[in-house]
């Protein structure tokens, strides 16, 4: 069966490089499952979790948006940070969730609340690929 080849990269580094069967990920305009032999497309991300189907097993990389490029057996992710459930820091990742939803809920006129939104939805999603809840 043909398969894809997937890389993940950061500004760090790469996170992710191996063949799948399928990649499901959240662009800003909908869900796209991708298959071998899709045909070309460059796509923004949201904050969300990358799905890695491989040998009948799925694995999820949280990311915090940026471009998907797809090509027939190839797909490329380059996002500002990207985890494996197994390297996300779920006491870190609470402690972020709390500033933001502090952040939040103040009434300070200075307060960030795009930036604080975005945290919290970081926050949010690294948790949830953590406890394996999507
Ligand atoms: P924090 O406020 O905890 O830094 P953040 O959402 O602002 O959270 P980012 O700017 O998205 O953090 O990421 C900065 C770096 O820290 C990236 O390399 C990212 O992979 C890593 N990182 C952030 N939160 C966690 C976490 N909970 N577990 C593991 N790595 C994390």
């Amino acid at each position: 069966m043909p398969t894809l080849t997937v890389n993940i990269v950061t500004p760090d580094g790469p996170v992710y490089d191996a063949q799948v069967d399928m990649v499901i990920a959240k662009t800003v305009t909908g869900e796209v499952g991708i298959l071998p032999g899709h045909i070309p497309m460059v796509a923004p991300l949201e904050i969300g979790a990358v799905k890695l189907k491989r040998d009948g097993k799925v694995e999820y990389v949280a990311i915090t948006g940026g471009f998907v490029e797809v090509r027939p057996q190839q797909v490329s992710i380059l996002t500002p940070s990207a985890e494996l459930a197994e390297s996300i820091d779920t006491a870190r990742a609470k402690e972020a969730l709390r500033r933001a939803e502090e952040r939040l809920q103040s009434k300070q006129d200075n307060v960030d609340f795009k930036r604080a939104e975005l945290a919290l939805q970081r926050a949010m999603n690294r948790i949830n690929v953590k406890e394996g809840n999507m």
